[in-house]
């Protein structure tokens, strides 16, 4: 291409692993000094090169005018480019983090991250990681590198075994979604699902301490929440489809197992949902009404907003918290975590609600 005087030289490659994005940003940055070079990847999981890449060294990139309107598989608005983004204010400085998992095309993480990196003025960009395996995901976080990421379905198990270390919290939990890495290249993980369901409750009941709680589920979600609340002194009580991991969480954690035909009996302060019941358009509770005999119920479900589990617990008079609530709080988390810094954590909330509604909005009108 050289042998062709041009005001630039455009290459693009298109990305069927997040390491192609990894190959793209090196050559920018090797021959991005010599010759007036654009370069990005086409394709899903070539969107990170569409920021990335003018950090390495591309002179500009492409977006579409508006959504519909793109003229390349991958490609993004303008207006995502710059207000999600900020890819005006990305340079070789910018920190890079992300969510990884597969799929995360539907995330609402880079849109909560991205506004608290903006209000805090962190350099910093979050980015959207569609991780097909574990080992392109880990290729892509050194080569990048990458500072740190959330780390979501099917990962947040299988990642443990390539941690340089874990907090005990994590290690006790048996799953991590956050990993930070550190100047010499070492990974280390935690788990903030435990904050995104203890904080919430904090800010309403004077203390948990003693507080008589219920966690239906026995999963990672189960985990986190019955040993942050055992952390806090709380009185746990679970309650799962299948005996076996009720019991072994119970035994782990010195928490106490309920039977569903007890529930009418007994009383609690809080209720917790860690299942998937509710999720979607579904009318599925994982209670009935007269079962649901507390002050306070929490859902851990956000899509809907409201599931009809809150609305039953409403209809008996209990106050509900949605799961929006533990996402924010455990994103508040990590970002505690990477910058040092206190989350803006309203502004968060307000961001990831604005994200959902504008969803929810969307998908009524395609309807
Ligand atoms: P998981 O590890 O797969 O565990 C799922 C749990 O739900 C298991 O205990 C399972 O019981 C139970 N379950 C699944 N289907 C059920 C059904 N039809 N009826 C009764 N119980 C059922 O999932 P997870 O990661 O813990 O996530 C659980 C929920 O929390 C999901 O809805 C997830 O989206 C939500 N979550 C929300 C946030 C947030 O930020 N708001 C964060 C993390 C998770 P068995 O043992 O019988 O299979």
């Amino acid at each position: 291409m050289v042998a062709y005087p041009a005001d630039f030289y455009k290459v693009v490659s298109t990305a069927t692993t997040l390491a192609d994005n990894v190959t793209m940003i090196k050559f920018l940055a090797r021959q991005g000094d010599r010759h007036s070079l654009v370069g990005m990847c086409m394709g899903e999981q070539g969107i990170i090169s569409r920021v990335l890449g003018v950090r390495a060294g591309s002179v500009f990139t492409f977006a579409s005018a508006i959504a519909g309107e793109e003229t390349a598989p991958g490609q993004v608005t303008a207006q995502e480019l710059r207000n999600v983004y900020r890819i005006e204010r990305v340079d070789v400085a910018t920190r890079v983090y992300g969510v990884a998992g597969d799929p995360v095309a539907h995330s609402l993480s880079p849109a909560i991250m991205n506004a608290a990196f903006r209000r805090e003025n962190v350099n910093a960009v979050y980015l959207a990681l569609h991780a097909k395996t574990l080992k392109d995901l880990l290729t892509c976080v050194r080569e990048i590198p990458i500072h740190g990421i959330s780390v979501t379905m099917p990962y947040k198990e299988a990642i443990l075994h390539h941690l340089d270390n874990t907090d005990s919290h994590t290690t006790k939990i048996g799953a991590c979604n956050t990993v930070v890495r550190a100047q010499d290249g070492n990974l280390y993980g935690f788990n903030t699902d435990a904050s995104g369901i203890v904080r919430p409750l904090e800010r309403r009941l004077n203390t948990l301490e003693g507080a008589r709680i219920l966690v239906i589920g026995a999963g990672g979600a189960a985990r986190a929440a019955v040993f942050g609340l055992k952390e806090r002194g709380s009185e746990v009580y679970i309650l799962n489809r299948t005996a076996g991991p009720a019991k072994k969480l119970a035994h782990q954690a010195r928490a106490r197992i309920v039977k569903r035909a007890d529930l009418k009996k007994l009383a609690f302060d809080v209720i917790i949902n860690a299942t998937p019941v509710g999720m979607g358009n579904t009318r599925d509770t994982p209670l009935q009404d007269k079962e649901i005999n507390s002050r306070y119920v929490f859902d851990m479900i956000y899509d809907p907003g409201e599931t009809r589990f809150l609305k039953l617990a409403k209809e008996r008079g209990a106050q509900v918290i949605p799961g929006i609530e533990m996402f924010a709080h455990q994103a508040a988390r990590q970002f505690e975590i990477w910058t040092g810094k206190p989350a803006p954590w309203d502004e968060m909330l307000r961001v990831v609600l604005l994200a959902l509604q504008e969803r929810s909005n969307r998908s009524t009108s395609s309807k």
